[in-house]
């Protein structure tokens, strides 16, 4: 789905936070090579990151017959990924058994992995976590790690919560007795809830529970009172409403740490957080491609885990994008997936490197996300309330009741909605549209909306003039629009 992970799907925000009492053996030696590569300085991050591309490149090669294709007529040597041609999430996909290095990994045991919600949590094959998203650019895709990727993503987000702020917000967390509290698309293989499982399952004294983002807001207001959650982690949509609800003074959780990712998060949104739940709010940029990609500094900008990342802002012909300038896209290269290889990888978002040295003082790359803002829908509901509506929800429902992945939610005002979807086939709009229609009426009818209006649009979905990206919930102009 949506940047769900500033660029992704219902991934949203991951647990990272509690992974180290889930007690991983690579952990600590994850941890501490990365720390001493930072403090080691910007020449030793690089020359991390070249070695680790270069292993990676040598890899896809030798076990990836789609890489192996791809790179034909490359030097056999393979020292660095920038020349290389880039991949996109649709031919990746399309040859989804080529593209993986494990060749015991079918694309068709996975989907019947998929299909079953039991296994959520539990590992394809006995070794791999599973999950699914369809990202910024609409197209479904399906992400396996093994341990020692999700070694490295957690080890990665340890690293970032021992800066001092943070590790105080961790420590006060654990005072105010440890419960961590996740409000995610639930109940389906996806990033977030996934690791959230995998943490919870190999840790089962946590005090850990997951939320859905689908739950009327005063109920999850409730039970978040009743649990009294030391962490917070959700997307900074549901936070901005859980933010208004605290100042409201009817939700009365008081976290040591916040947890925002899944989607863009402005740094003026970020403080008012930080105000409102007086604690730190951590903002992570990580996808269902690659966890953690980077993370946010008091300075407002996001820094790349640069030793383990390689992020390259790029124009629409993928060449480079100069510091300062807003790039077409971006390409990734996960450094710690050796399963299933993501190398110059177009993730769809647009991005701006910083040209400066960061204020903060980390030396790690610093970019800002232009990430997709879908919009947040404002309805009446009984008794004269309004009910705001989150895109992600709104989203989640349309795909998971009609297997779509390329529509367009458009609020026209008061109670009227229109659904439009990608495809020329008149007679399958029809039937995407009837699934779709009865699950949002369902939604909206638990969320107190009374005699919403959904009609099927003919038209395709519209993308946005300046980006040219897809967005899926779009208020237009003239109405209720935060
Ligand atoms: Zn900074």
């Amino acid at each position: 789905m949506t940047p769900r992970t500033l660029g992704e799907g219902p991934g949203g925000p991951g647990l990272p936070l509690l992974a180290a009492s889930a007690g991983y053996a690579r952990w600590w030696s994850n941890f501490w090579q990365i720390w001493w590569t930072r403090a080691a300085g910007e020449r030793a991050v690089a020359a991390a990151r070249r070695e680790r591309c270069a292993a990676l490149l040598r890899h896809a090669r030798a076990h990836s017959p789609f890489y192996r294709e791809l790179y034909r007529g490359q030097p056999a040597d393979l020292a660095a990924a920038e020349s290389l041609p880039v991949a996109t999430k649709r031919a990746l996909m399309a040859r989804f058994d080529d593209w993986v290095t494990d060749q015991a990994i079918r694309r068709r045991g996975v989907d019947a992995f998929l299909a079953d919600r039991t296994h959520i949590g539990e590992r394809y094959l006995g070794r791999y976590i599973v999950w699914k998203s369809s990202g910024s650019t609409g197209e479904p895709g399906i992400y396996l790690q093994d341990d020692a990727a999700l070694a490295v993503y957690d080890a990665l987000v340890a690293v970032q919560l021992a800066a001092p702020d943070l590790a105080a917000g961790c420590a006060a967390g654990l005072f105010h007795g440890g419960r961590a509290a996740l409000i995610a698309a639930t109940g389906d293989h996806f990033a977030s809830v996934a690791s959230w499982e995998r943490v919870c399952r190999s840790a089962p004294g946590l005090a850990a529970r997951e939320f859905s983002v689908m739950e009327p807001l005063d109920l999850l207001v409730a039970e978040l009172n009743a649990f009294a959650p030391a962490y917070l982690a959700s997307y900074p949509t549901m936070l901005t409403l859980l933010a208004e609800e605290r100042a409201a003074g009817r939700l009365r959780v008081a976290p040591a740490l916040v947890w925002s990712g899944g989607e863009f998060l402005a740094e003026p949104a970020r403080r008012d957080l930080e105000r409102t739940f007086g604690c730190p709010v951590l903002n992570e940029y990580g996808t269902s491609e690659c966890m953690s990609i980077a993370f946010g500094c008091s300075a407002g900008w996001l820094h790349v885990n640069a030793d383990w990342v390689l992020l390259e802002p790029v124009d629409a012909d993928y060449r480079p994008t100069a510091p300062g300038a807003t790039s077409h896209t971006v390409l990734l290269t996960n450094l710690a997936n050796r399963i299933q290889p993501v190398i110059r990888y177009d993730l769809g978002d647009a991005v701006v490197a910083n040209p400066e040295p960061c204020r903060c003082g980390n030396s790690l790359p610093a970019i800002r996300v232009e990430g997709r803002r879908d919009d947040v829908i404002t309805m009446a509901a009984a008794g004269g309330r309004s009910v705001r509506l989150l895109p992600l929800a709104l989203t989640t429902i349309v795909e998971e009741a009609a297997d779509v992945h390329r529509f367009q939610i458009v609020h026209t005002g008061g109670a009227k909605l229109l659904l439009r979807f990608e495809t020329a086939d008149a007679r399958r709009r029809q039937e995407v549209f009837a699934d779709a229609e009865q699950a949002l009426r369902g939604y909206l009818a638990r969320q107190g909306v009374a005699g919403a209006r959904i009609a099927l649009d003919a038209h395709p979905p519209a993308t946005d003039l300046r980006s040219g990206k897809l967005r899926q919930v779009v208020v237009e102009p003239g109405h209720s629009r935060r």
